[in-house]
């Protein structure tokens, strides 16, 4: 299920923090810590809407990893799983991804690509730089959502 949409007094203060040179260090920490906690109670299995819903970047290095792992010419890779998004990136061609399986596991979890394993990037270094990409994250993640939220509750 998707999260309650963040309110736009939410959004503002956020937007306004993550500018605050001041504060940038200490929301940096402060992201990290709730990242971690965050994190230690969600079920992703419960979930599993970035798999549902965003084609991950899929890099060359992990293209080849994954194409090693699955026993794959890395051509045939792909050819079957990728494709170039309108931003130049290298991308997984289907939503939902091809890799996930109906109980919301991933298929090739051991392997999968770095933007799968990093997201929704709350752990970020340069999480200050970024308030954009956390609230497009916090639409659809629901940690996502409540590490945005904490953060402006946290934050004077
Ligand atoms: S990272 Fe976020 S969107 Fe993806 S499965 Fe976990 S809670 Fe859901
Ligand atoms: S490769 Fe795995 S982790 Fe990445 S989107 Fe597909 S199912 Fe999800």
């Amino acid at each position: 299920m998707k999260p309650a949409p963040l309110k736009a007094e939410v959004k503002k203060a956020f937007k306004k923090l993550l500018k605050q040179k001041g504060k940038q260090r200490h929301i940096e920490q402060l992201a990290v810590e709730l990242h971690h906690e965050v994190f230690a109670v969600t079920d992703c299995l419960a979930c599993a809407n970035c798999c549902k819903s965003i084609p991950p970047i899929v890099t060359g290095q992990d293209a080849r990893r994954i194409a090693k792992y699955l026993g794959m010419k890395e051509g045939d890779f792909a050819d079957t799983y990728l494709r170039v998004d309108e931003d130049g990136d290298q991308v997984m061609k289907a939503t939902p991804c091809p890799f996930l399986d109906e109980q919301n596991y991933c298929n090739i979890y051991e392997v999968r690509p770095k933007a799968c394993a990093e997201y929704p990037h709350t752990d970020m270094r340069d999480f200050c730089k970024h308030a954009s990409l956390h609230l497009r994250n916090a639409q659809l993640c629901p940690a996502a959502a409540s590490i945005v939220n904490r953060i402006v509750e946290q934050c004077p």
